[in-house]
């Protein structure tokens, strides 16, 4: 039995009596409950109770306890990153250099750049070599606060490559102490040997891709890129459907470069999330204030690739909820930093550091499927924390950008990484 007390916590962030509380929209998401000067109890990978310090009646069993003392620092839930691609095989930085030279994203994907780059590069890849790279990533991720990290395929775009990008995730989920979640990602971008027939690779990913993941219990989500350039809305429908008769939620990939239509049908199909949004209109707005999708933002892909950001002061004004990751990928977010994405929530979306980091918890739990057991402080949930460095306060975090002031990371309750020693 491993069990941990972080005594003397001069904030407690995010703490929640109540476990089943699912995400926060609107004027709500201002909300983030604290407890200074506080204490919290781990045990057997779970958060076993919480309290302040004045409350506390002391050690009464030693028997294998670790106590830290945590006095000036704070302790956060750890981020849930709901949106990545970091199973890939070499880096783009040549395109980097083109888009500074001012070609669009959409001319390098017509060139053969973009994720057609990075599918050849995944198909020359084994397994292992995926593996170790994404496992370090998932280190670097780790770093930086995150406990809870979902994975898509997507650089396969046929069968066998999907299939070993979707095993390789199952073996990180099976090794690494964070949690994971694999969504199936085949319509990610049409390859090369379909340009002209559309139909044909819609027809590969819904008669033999997702018949072989599903036997193989490989993928938790399904995701389609829905958007100009990328997938219809009627292929989508189509992708959608045939994953629902497999069990497998959708979360799309949507309006990051037009007003596609994919918000509408991740709606339709009952999707988890909807992530990108840089085009939400008022009628998009609408839809997703009738649904249970969760919007979720990605403000470091929209940085890297200089988009026009999505409108989320307006979305949380009309009442919606948001969440924040990553989208660390190798072609438009080749970083895992979240502390720097909620930076960049409050700095271009204009989130207040509350609402950033309500929708890098408990909202990106949400956009997961994982918030039963992660994105708050609550008794009975998995003991996934960060504490900080002696910081001044909570808001302190966004603004000091660029810097990683997370001292010590839980991971199912065991310390995973000390940097005070
Ligand atoms: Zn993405």
């Amino acid at each position: 039995m491993n069990r941990i007390l972080i005594k003397n916590i001069k904030s407690l962030v995010q703490v929640s009596d109540n476990p089943l509380l699912r995400k926060r929209s609107g004027i709500e998401m201002n909300d983030l409950p604290v407890l200074n000067e506080a204490w919290l109890a781990i045990e057997d990978g779970l958060i076993s109770g919480y309290g302040l310090m004045q409350d506390w009646e002391g050690i009464t069993d030693w028997n294998n306890l670790e106590v830290i003392d945590a006095s000036g620092k704070f302790v956060f839930p750890c981020w849930c990153d709901s949106h990545t691609h970091i199973v890939y095989a070499g880096s783009r930085e040549a395109e980097f250099v083109y888009k500074i030279k001012g070609m669009s994203y959409e001319e390098i994907a017509k060139q053969g750049g973009g994720i057609l780059n990075s599918a050849k590069k995944l198909a020359d890849a084994s397994e292992d070599e995926l593996y170790e790279s994404a496992k370090n990533r998932v280190w670097e991720m780790i770093g930086f606060g995150t406990g809870a990290i979902e994975i898509k395929s997507g650089y396969g775009l046929s069968v066998a490559s999907e299939l070993k990008m979707l095993r390789v995730i199952k073996r990180l989920k099976e090794t690494l102490p964070v949690e994971i979640k694999a969504t199936f990602l085949g319509a990610h971008s049409l390859p090369t040997a379909f340009k002209q027939n559309r139909e044909g690779y819609i027809k590969l990913i819904v008669d033999e891709m997702l018949p072989q993941i599903a036997a193989e219990g490989l993928a938790d989500f399904v995701d389609v890129f829905c958007d100009k350039g990328f997938f219809t809305v009627e292929e989508t429908d189509t992708i959608l459907k045939a994953a629902s008769a497999f069990g497998l939620s959708p979360k799309i990939h949507a309006n990051e470069l037009d007003y596609s239509g994919g918000i509408q049908v991740g709606v339709k199909h009952k999707a988890l999330s909807v992530d990108h949004l840089e085009y939400t209109g008022d009628e998009e707005i609408e839809t997703l204030l009738n649904s249970d999708t969760m919007p979720t933002l990605l403000p470091s892909t929209a940085f890297f690739l200089r988009l026009v950001p999505p409108p989320a002061r307006k979305m949380i004004d009309a009442g919606l909820p948001i969440a924040l990751a990553t989208d660390f990928n190798p072609g438009s977010s080749p970083s895992g930093n979240f502390p720097f994405v909620i930076s960049l929530a409050c700095i271009t979306l204009k989130m207040l550091p509350n609402e950033a980091i309500n929708a890098a918890t408990l909202n990106s739990a949400y956009a997961m499927g994982v918030e039963n057991m992660l994105g708050t402080i609550a008794a009975g949930k998995q003991a996934n924390v960060f504490i900080t460095n002696e910081i001044p306060s909570i808001e302190f975090l966004p603004y000091s950008f660029g810097s990683n002031l997370i001292e010590k990371v839980i991971l199912k309750g065991k310390l995973v990484l000390d940097r005070e020693v």
